[in-house]
């Protein structure tokens, strides 16, 4: 049998070639049809460029409908599809072609020069330019080839793409993937969230990432679904085309920003089925105000690079605020001892633990890193932290690498940041440990007002005394117009722990 993914999308295209696949906001449409026809000439133009099974193909391009025709090309040779950020610099990208030695680099046009340089030192056979108007040299060599019709043939582990991490917590790792990886974590979600072919998907997210090309992508190629692609986040188009959408993928940013507008009420959103998010935390307070406003429970769920998708709220049933619902079909998730490893029971916090078809076949040439993120049963320890409640959903706490450990005793940040939070006058908050003589770290709340002066250190010390043992209390509390986050709406407590690490020295 042939595990390639690919062979999951391909009965759609044979069953459905004149439906629209994907549109854009200026007009072009892609038929089921038009992909499978440019994806068969991409195919070709790889293989002339000498790009074999199991080869990486790395990728910076700006946001387009013809990204998913080359993944689906790499695909159907056996190729490793690897997208980099679009934020990344020359610096980061010298870096990460060093690191995973691709076949081809696929650049901006306008970059080509100044990739070509760093890719011919670090090896890299063939440049090649995509651009955003179906422009490039790739594209102009696609209109040139004949179609590659035959599918390579793959085992369930052979690699399908390598993402790298989203590098809030350090260095971004190369996470392999395997076709059943992709594969069964679409089937799962196609299950959980009872996604068919008449869905249509607001696609506004980055396409380099997992929340974008694996989650919004291959589950709508595997339904035969159809998908409109934004270039980037705007409110505005977000709401106009809701009347004609069924779905929409967000990240929390998204939805806080879709209550901000006057335009978000039960009408605008009456189309549409269904509204997820994930990638980063959704504050309760969100999903409560966007239920109130619009009559739909955000459904919340769980997932990382190294696994997809683990967790979800359900589709029917009690979506919960601030939790990430039960594991996916296939997922089995365990909560153990950040010490000692040892399972622990419901309600406890410590690490989340993971198995099942959908977690990673490792970190790309970290072969020590790998070893240490796994247990000897074969359960990857996720690095969140969280606990199982009463109702057998996963909550996730935070991250272990934020964990506050000051004076010996374990600091949550999540539990004060909820606190601080529901103050009148505060918009958002994040708790860091920093540097401490006495302590190891001491407890630091960096704070956004929802306007200049609207609380006061005073006033978050005081609303917290009464509510938190001593040891959790922050020493400091600073003042921010903004939090800072990384494109997928993460919050980066590595810089704000650079940018106050000297409070106490
Ligand atoms: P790195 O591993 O390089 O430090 P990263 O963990 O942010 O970066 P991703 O794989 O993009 O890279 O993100 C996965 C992480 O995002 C999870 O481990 C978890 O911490 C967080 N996350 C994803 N979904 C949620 C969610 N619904 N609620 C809370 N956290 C979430
Ligand atoms: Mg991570």
């Amino acid at each position: 049998m042939n595990h390639n993914l690919y062979c999951h999308f391909y009965p759609h295209f044979e069953r459905a070639p004149e439906k629209v696949l994907m549109d854009t906001l200026d007009g072009q449409r892609y038929r089921y049809q038009d992909v499978l026809s440019l994806s068969r000439r991409l195919a070709t133009v790889l293989k002339e460029l000498g790009v074999s099974p199991g080869d990486r193909v790395a990728v910076q391009v700006d946001k387009s409908p013809e990204i998913v025709m080359l993944y689906l090309a790499c695909l159907q040779i056996g190729a490793v599809y690897l997208p980099l950020n679009t934020a990344y610099t020359d610096s980061e990208i010298d870096y990460f072609l060093n690191d995973a030695e691709p076949r081809l680099y696929v650049c901006r046009p306008e970059a080509l020069e100044s990739a070509r340089s760093i890719a011919e030192k670090a090896g890299v056979a063939h440049i090649e330019s995509l651009g955003t108007k179906a422009d490039g040299s790739l594209m102009e060599k696609a209109d040139a080839a004949e179609e590659t019709t035959t599918v390579a043939e793959v085992a369930a582990n052979d690699l399908a793409a390598i993402l790298y991490t989203s590098g809030t917590t350090g260095r971004s790792k190369g996470a392999m993937l395997s076709h059943e990886n992709l594969a069964s974590n679409s089937q799962a979600l196609t299950k959980a969230w009872h996604y068919g072919e008449s869905d249509h998907l607001i696609h506004a997210l980055p396409i380099f990432h997992t929340h974008g090309l694996f989650v919004a992508c291959n589950v709508t190629l595997i339904n035969g679904a159809s998908m409109t692609f934004l270039p980037k986040l705007d409110i505005d188009e977000l709401l106009d085309l809701m009347p004609h959408s069924t779905i929409l993928m967000g990240v929390p940013t998204f939805y806080t920003r879709l209550l901000a507008s006057p335009r978000l009420d039960r009408e605008v959103v009456a189309n549409m089925r269904l509204f997820i998010s994930g990638s980063a935390p959704l504050l309760a307070e969100t999903h409560e105000a966007f239920s109130e406003r619009t009559g739909h429970a955000i459904l919340e769920r769980y997932g990382m690079t190294e696994t997809n998708m683990n967790t979800s709220n359900p589709y029917e049933g009690e979506r919960r605020p601030g939790t990430v619902g039960t594991p996916l079909p296939g997922v089995t998730v365990r909560i153990t001892d950040r010490e000692t490893g040892r399972e622990l029971a419901q309600g406890e916090t410590g690490l989340v633990e993971l198995i099942g078809p959908n977690v990673f076949q490792g970190y790309w040439r970290m072969p020590e890193k790998t070893k240490a993120e796994f247990r000897d049963d074969g359960y990857f320890i996720t690095g969140d932290l969280g606990l199982i409640d009463e109702h057998g959903y996963l909550n996730i706490v935070g991250r272990d690498k934020d964990l506050v450990i000051s004076g010996g005793y374990n600091v949550y940040p999540k539990e004060i940041e909820q606190i601080i939070d529901d103050m009148e006058g505060v918009a958002e908050s994040a708790v860091i440990g920093v540097r401490h003589t006495d302590l190891g770290e001491g407890v630091v709340a960096v704070v956004v007002p929802k306007s200049q002066g609207a609380v006061s250190e005073t006033d978050v010390l005081t609303a917290l005394k009464d509510d938190l043992a001593r040891y959790k209390q922050p020493k400091r509390v600073f003042f921010v117009e903004a939090l800072p986050r990384n494109v997928m709406g993460k919050v980066q407590k590595n810089q704000l722990r650079d940018t106050f690490a000297d409070t106490f020295s």
